[in-house]
């Protein structure tokens, strides 16, 4: 370029004007003449592409279990967060580029593809709320996050289409338009699309729970019907897809509903037992752990609705599946349960547990079982744990019971620690057999007395663990934590520390400190030796709390008599009535109270917060060595087959730490079990 030129400014604004009108070209922007075949073109574009979204978000979520075996295989353990990253860079990459691919810059078509798209993904926006999961061993519930980022990008894409479309009238001078009935529809479907979007922030989520869920559904079906009047051309398969989605939900809903009597019988003034008879369950459970969805029963026109309207309350079944009476441990709440009134129960919905199968799966793709799936009873499952750290807050003991007592049943290595704040909470223990060595940690202020009866001379087979070292009879000398004194000591640790589910690599270091406290796992039925006296938290003061040991009017030594009426049944079921058949007639919630907190001795009771640490993460580690193990297609003692004893570490692959209960207990111990590499469950009993 000569000198001479570039000192001509005209020549320079001439330059820029030019690179501005070429950057310009490159983006997106009206085209106001083009052909009626360019047109046809890029209508027949516009479908092809969203023809190929609805296929493709099919394609994908239907694929779910095969990425998530895949994952699992490869060992692909994803972080939630990371989860979440991947969630929303693949479907965000999805409808940019069916948004934009071969548009040509028209911002006409982008337009119009940014309404076409999220038509597209509503089938599969459905399909990802369908109760229960139409994918095989997938819980309807760990669909939701896919859900939520789906929904987000599709309202955003919805608002997009509105937006560019008032700027493309404008640009036209044909605002009028926007009041074409068609586009009424259209209007009114984004005011759909916003409420949804809206009801569904998480803090009013947990304020209005039932705003949010009835906003939700309501306007689902508003948008699904609303853009069918609004698309052109037409969506008539779309919206053929939406409709039956959704009516087959209410047809699902209303075949797996019973009505169903209730017996309501409170525990503690928070938490209350729930039972009614299994065969009142419209679809039976295979695994444990499963819930059902409860609804008050109405009348006329409401109880239409609410056949309706898929609002239930889900409750985690404690009982087993082998259980002739369905159990519930059930939080109060503003839900109304009242004894002798009949509910709608719908379910049972089956859980997703990576590490039990059920019993039909035996020999197809399920790895054999490690422990064991080796007695042959109705409980028996194939199970790859071999050890399992069970960590509840609250009413999260609803996930925890039914958990244990069918690992320990299984003779799986397992243990229990149950947080909750008031003590009285313990008295649903009573009610519930097979739960020996369950710890039980007390944060709330308790002032009531405890008497501990013996359990365990009914023979209940379920193996204990025995603690050594930080349980001592003198009450003196109580270790309230599961951590020795000398470690606390060295620790400054008191004896009731706040929750610190401290990562295993931080405590690690002092372990010689901690050696007198090993646990050693006890493999007979015979009685817990030392069962910490309770008198620091039984003081004299009593707190009414109901009990049915005092109906019985017995010494409060003795075994409580609903415990005498267990048996096993010679098909391996195990059923037993709760109520003295003399006491039958009166209704649960009316039963005397009773001044004293009575609990099964082999139940170990701590005051304050649990420490997870070393001692904890040392446990998960230790190989297990419990009855029999099939070798060779032989069945022989597992110790003869560990050459280098009982003290080998597991495989981590095959630790499993589960948490149920608050969202703050669930991740912390999420967070301590995946430092430490070990494998994790979460139930926060939150959507
Ligand atoms: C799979 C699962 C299993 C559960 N198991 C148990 C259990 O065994 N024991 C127990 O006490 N609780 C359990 N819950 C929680 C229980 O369903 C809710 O606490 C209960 O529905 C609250 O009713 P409410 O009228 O008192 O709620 P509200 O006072 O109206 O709302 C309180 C909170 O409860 C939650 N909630 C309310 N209604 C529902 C609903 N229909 N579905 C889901 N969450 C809701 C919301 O987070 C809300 O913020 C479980 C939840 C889920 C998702």
């Amino acid at each position: 370029m000569s000198n001479h030129k570039l000192a001509d400014p005209s020549y320079n604004k001439q330059e820029v004007s030019q690179m501005w009108e070429t950057i310009l070209s490159c983006l997106p922007h009206w085209f106001d003449n083009i052909t009626k075949d360019e047109k046809k073109m890029r209508k027949k574009v516009t479908q092809r592409y969203a023809n190929m979204t609805l296929v493709g978000s099919m394609l994908l979520i239907l694929l779910i279990p095969v990425w998530r075996r895949l994952a699992q295989r490869l060992h692909l353990r994803m972080e939630i967060k990371t989860n979440i990253i991947c969630i929303i860079t693949l479907w965000t990459a999805i409808t940019v580029g069916a948004t934009t691919l071969q548009s040509q810059n028209d911002l006409l078509v982008i337009a119009k593809r940014l309404g076409r798209i999220p038509v597209a993904l509503m089938p599969a926006l459905l399909l990802l709320t369908s109760r229960p999961s139409p994918l095989p061993t997938v819980l309807y519930l760990t669909l939701l996050p896919i859900h939520k980022w789906l929904s987000r990008i599709v309202v955003i894409q919805g608002l997009l289409h509105t937006i560019l479309y008032l700027f493309y009238f404008n640009h036209k001078g044909t605002m009028s338009k926007v009041l074409k009935l068609e586009n009424i529809y259209g209007i009114i479907a984004m005011v759909a699309f916003i409420l949804i979007a809206i009801t569904s922030l998480p803090r009013i989520r947990r304020i209005a729970f039932k705003v949010f869920y009835f906003t939700h559904y309501l306007m689902t079906w508003v948008s699904v019907l609303a853009l069918y009047f609004h698309a052109r051309p037409g969506i008539p398969v779309f919206t053929s897809i939406n409709i039956l989605i959704l009516v087959s939900q209410i047809a699902y809903r209303v075949h797996y509903t019973t009505l169903t009597k209730l017996t309501v019988t409170p525990m503690s003034p928070t938490l209350a037992l729930v039972e009614f008879p299994i065969n009142s369950i419209a679809r039976s459970m295979e695994l444990p752990v499963g819930h059902v969805r409860i609804n008050n029963k109405h009348r006329g026109l409401k109880a239409l609705w609410y056949h309706l309207v898929p609002f239930q309350h889900p409750f985690t079944v404690s009982s087993l599946p082998t259980d002739e009476t369905v159990k519930l441990i059930v939080r109060r709440g503003t839900f109304p349960l009242i004894s002798n009134h009949h509910y709608y129960i719908t379910g049972a919905f089956e859980p997703e547990l990576a590490f039990i199968h059920s019993k039909a799966k035996k020999n197809k793709s399920v790895r054999q079982p490690l422990l064991g799936g080796q007695f042959g009873g109705p409980m028996d499952y194939n199970i790859t744990a071999e050890r399992v750290l069970i960590i509840v807050g609250g009413s999260g003991i609803s996930f925890g019971l039914p958990l244990y007592r069918l690992l320990n049943y299984n003779g799986i290595s397992v243990r229990l620690i149950w947080v909750c704040k008031d003590i009285r909470d313990l008295n649903i223990l009573n009610w519930f057999r097979g739960i020996q060595g369950i710890e039980c940690y007390i944060t709330g202020e308790n002032d009531i007395e405890v008497d501990y009866y013996d359990d365990q001379k009914h023979g209940l087979d379920a193996p204990t663990i025995e603690y050594y070292g930080s349980l001592d009879d003198d009450a003196s000398e109580i270790d309230f934590t599961t951590l020795g004194r000398e470690y606390k000591e060295a620790h400054n640790i008191g004896p009731s520390s706040p929750l610190s589910l401290s990562s295993p690599h931080t405590v690690l270091t002092p372990m010689p400190s901690l050696s007198p406290l090993k646990r050693v796992p006890k493999y007979d039925s015979a009685p817990v030796k030392k069962v910490p006296s309770f008198k620091r938290l039984a003081q004299a003061k009593s707190v009414p709390v109901l009990h049915p040991d005092r109906l019985l009017d017995k010494p409060s030594t003795k075994s409580l008599n609903f415990h005498e009426n267990i048996h096993i049944a010679t098909s391996g079921q195990c059923s037993f009535t709760t109520t003295p058949p003399h006491l039958a007639h009166l209704p649960r919630s009316e039963l005397p109270e009773f001044e004293k907190l009575k609990l099964p001795a082999s139940v170990r009771v701590f005051s304050g917060r649990p420490n997870l640490g070393a001692e904890d993460y040392d446990w998960c580690t230790q190989t297990s060595c419990i009855g029999p193990r099939i070798e060779h297609g032989k069945s022989v003692c597992c110790r003869d087959v560990q050459d280098d004893g009982a003290h080998k570490r597991v495989n981590k692959e095959n630790v499993w730490v589960i948490g149920a209960g608050p969202q703050g207990l669930v991740d912390e111990a999420g967070d301590w079990a995946k430092e430490g590499g070990l494998r994790w469950h979460g139930e926060s009993f939150s959507v």
